[in-house]
């Protein structure tokens, strides 16, 4: 029997494995997880629990219940893939041996650079992200106390998970200060991307910057810090530009794992596996493919796309064990939902080569995203069954 081995157990990892094994019965295909955390987490809610929209504990659940019957899990840490021996090195379970292997570690944080991002982080006082379940409770708790001045979002580097969560969270502490606390005219906003603008497809780029101008939220774009000075409470950038604030928040330079450079002719130079952006292929080995946020794929790092992915990865390896050719391809598929305000959302939908959706803001999409996104993740993204 063909044992398909998955690295990781977050969004892709499970998606994938309960979808195959819903495909395909236990005595066609072995499927083992390999996953570090005892817990999954829903981080696609983490912008929703700053604004107080969701609570921590509907985020969190035991890795154990989630995979279907007939899957293994080993909560293990992957250290090493060995292409030439088809087998995975595993911290405390040695080496496990694969006909399939499928890279779904996803992105890891590096917290390094900016210099004094991480001392920031660490005394919690002034510098805050919200891309950790930790750090969203906690920057919660901040907004819940700001007084007054100057609240600044600062992205370090791209690619980042979820690249317009950012700018949801700019737009919805805007609304906050506005709507919830009434102090909107105390507290002065910043954003800073490295990109030229803040966000690049059109039609959403073109509304983003009229929402931006029109709520007065500033934006210093080409904006790459390489200091966060907690003393003087001012970002600076490697070409001289430099912001002072009361409130920050930063999002973290991200790569992929560490394994990914023992594991020959898997990654790139920032760790991320380096794929066929269609077939989802590693391009050096032809059983190894990569999924999710772990991969290259010039298309935004989401749950959305890793959905879209897990269902065409499935159909992939179906393909193989049944002796065919694969025809299934990825075309970049992502759906982003852009929290704009309290009660308004808009949802950028777009591929490798065109938007699919206009840029509106509504209740409706709200009320999908904020109340079903999350139950529907549980309930059936997961299991395979939407
Ligand atoms: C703040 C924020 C907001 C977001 N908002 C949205 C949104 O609105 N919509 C949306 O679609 N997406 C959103 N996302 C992105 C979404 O959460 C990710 O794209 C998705 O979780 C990617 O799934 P993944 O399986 O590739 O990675 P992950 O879910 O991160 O899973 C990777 C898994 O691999 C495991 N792992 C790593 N290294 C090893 C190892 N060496 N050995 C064993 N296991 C390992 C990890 O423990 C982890 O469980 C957001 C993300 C963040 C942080």
């Amino acid at each position: 029997m063909k044992h398909l081995l998955i690295l990781g157990g977050g969004s892709a990892g499970v998606m994938l494995a309960n979808r195959l094994r819903k495909e395909v019965p236990q005595d066609g295909l072995k499927i083992t997880v390999i996953e570090k955390k005892e817990t999954h987490i829903y981080q696609p809610a983490f912008t929703l629990v700053v604004f107080d929209l969701d609570v921590p504990e509907n985020l969190v659940r035991p890795m154990k219940g989630l995979l279907y019957e007939g899957i293994n899990l080993v909560t293990d840490e992957v250290t090493k893939i060995n292409p030439k021996s088809n087998s995975v090195t595993t911290a405390k379970n040695g080496d496990i041996t694969y006909d399939y292997l499928v890279v779904a570690t996803g992105a890891k944080y590096n917290y390094d650079e900016p210099i004094g991002m991480k001392a920031g982080l660490e005394k919690a006082e002034k510098v805050f992200t919200f891309y950790t379940l930790d750090g969203a409770i906690k920057l919660r708790d901040a907004l819940k106390n700001f007084k007054g001045g100057t609240i600044a979002c600062t992205v370090s580097e791209m690619p980042i998970k979820c690249p317009a969560a950012p700018m949801k969270f700019i737009m919805m502490a805007e609304d906050y200060f506005n709507s919830v606390r009434g102090i909107r005219d105390k507290v002065k906003f910043i954003f800073t991307t490295p990109m030229p603008a803040v966000f690049s497809r059109e039609p959403y780029a073109s509304k983003l910057s009229e929402i931006f101008k029109r709520r007065g939220i500033e934006t210093i774009a080409n904006f790459t810090p390489s200091d966060v000075d907690n003393e003087k409470c001012v970002v600076k950038d490697y070409g001289g530009k430099e912001f002072h604030y009361d409130l920050l928040c930063i999002i973290p330079p991200h790569e992929g794992e560490s394994y990914i450079e023992e594991s020959e002719g898997v990654g790139d130079a920032a760790n991320w596996a380096h794929c066929d952006k269609h077939t989802m292929l590693t391009l050096k080995h032809s059983n190894i493919y990569g999924i999710g946020d772990a991969t290259d794929f010039p298309t935004s790092k989401t749950a959305s796309g890793v959905r879209k992915q897990a269902h065409i990865l499935s159909n992939r390896i179906i393909s193989h064990l049944k002796g065919e050719e694969p025809t299934d391809t990825y075309d970049g598929e992502i759906i982003c939902p852009m929290l704009t305000k309290f009660n308004r959302v808009m949802f950028a939908h777009f591929n490798y080569t065109e938007s699919m959706s206009p840029a509106i803001e509504s209740y409706a999409n709200w009320v999908l995203k904020v109340h079903m996104l999350r139950p529907l993740y549980w309930n059936l993204m997961l299991r395979g069954l939407m």
